[in-house]
């Protein structure tokens, strides 16, 4: 058995930051609700398609935008989420910090990109204001992070265990993960237990022309991505971390639908739906993981599997 996380970031972003307020609606409806002039196909589509498989999926939330917008908007997302039963955890981009009228640090007056950026106990603080405010929005009982960007260091995980947050996911090899200071030197693949939390990593694989790629919904090709989880099981894998956003199925304009995308996502939720025996998607606190040393390689991609690949991503850039 494969456990498989389908893991979601949900945030928004406006183009910029010189016009927050009056771009904020455009922002919600294209980075929440997905709409398209075909439909919605953001967080409450993934969520129900992911409800109609039987699967459970992890919508990691970012709050922070809340100390702007008010509490509705986010309030919004989490019933969103939770209405098909789906599970709420906890999101954090920093990049917001500076941009609530009563600041949570008011000595941080220009942005923050990464939560690495700040010193342990502002991380600590910051991670205690994200899980106050979804809290507050309807989501109690989070267990899980995964930082903005992927940009979390070493500081990180005290900080989490602090808040008794017991699951973390933002290690990731291809971005920041290598230089995290968490375990230098080597690339985290399954997870393991580190200062009190049990990090669960992005899965990576190596593609055709030998490069490391995440498993993401906008940059695996379905066949890629179905023989990695198979592959995954037949090498006794622990878990496999699947990256999309809550607007990962709209092209990049934010406005339409990339119909490869949600192809892509719809083969995913009708594979593990059908395969339950062997693949269980699940949040993080209901999967039975063995703690993994030493850690493995990355698993392969078979070649001809990344040609089409750039062939999908080909036929996407015609497609408009
Ligand atoms: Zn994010």
């Amino acid at each position: 058995m494969l456990s498989v996380f389908y893991t979601v970031d949900v945030e928004v972003w406006c183009q910029g930051w010189a016009n927050l307020d009056a771009e904020f609606p455009a922002a919600f409806d294209s980075h929440i609700l997905g709409r398209t002039s075909r439909g919605d196909f953001g967080v409450g589509f993934q969520a129900e398609l992911l409800r109609e498989h039987g699967l459970e999926g992890v919508f990691f939330t970012e709050p922070l935008f809340a100390t702007r917008f008010g509490e509705q908007p986010l309030a919004d997302i989490v019933g969103m989420v939770q209405q098909a039963g789906q599970d709420v955890q906890l999101h954090l981009h920093t990049e917001w910090l500076d941009e609530a009228p009563q600041p949570l640090f008011p000595h941080i007056g220009h942005k923050r990109q990464y939560l690495r950026m700040l010193p342990p106990e502002e991380q600590r603080q910051v991670i205690e204001e994200g899980l106050r405010l979804l809290a507050k929005a309807g989501a109690p009982g989070v267990n899980a992070f995964r930082a903005g960007n992927f940009g979390f260091n070493a500081d990180t995980l005290p900080a989490l265990a602090a808040n008794g947050i017991r699951y973390d996911s933002s290690y990731n090899a291809c971005i920041f993960g290598r230089d995290s200071g968490v375990r230098p030197g080597e690339d985290l693949i399954e997870p393991l237990e580190l200062d009190g939390v049990i990090e669960v990593p992005v899965t990576i694989y190596r593609d055709g022309l030998g490069k490391l790629r995440p498993v993401q919904i906008t940059a695996c090709a379905w066949v890629e991505m179905e023989n990695l989880l198979w592959k995954s099981l037949e090498a006794g894998r622990q878990s496999l971390v699947i990256v999309s956003h809550g607007f990962e199925l709209l092209d990049a304009s934010r406005t339409r639908l990339d119909p490869i995308a949600l192809r892509r996502f719809s083969k995913l939720c009708e594979f593990l739906g059908r395969h339950r025996d062997h693949f269980r998607c699940l949040p993080f606190g209901r999967h039975t993981l063995e703690l993994t040393h030493p850690q493995p390689l990355p698993l392969p991609s078979a070649p001809w599997r990344g040609a089409l690949r750039l062939m999908e991503q080909g036929m996407r850039r015609l497609a408009y």
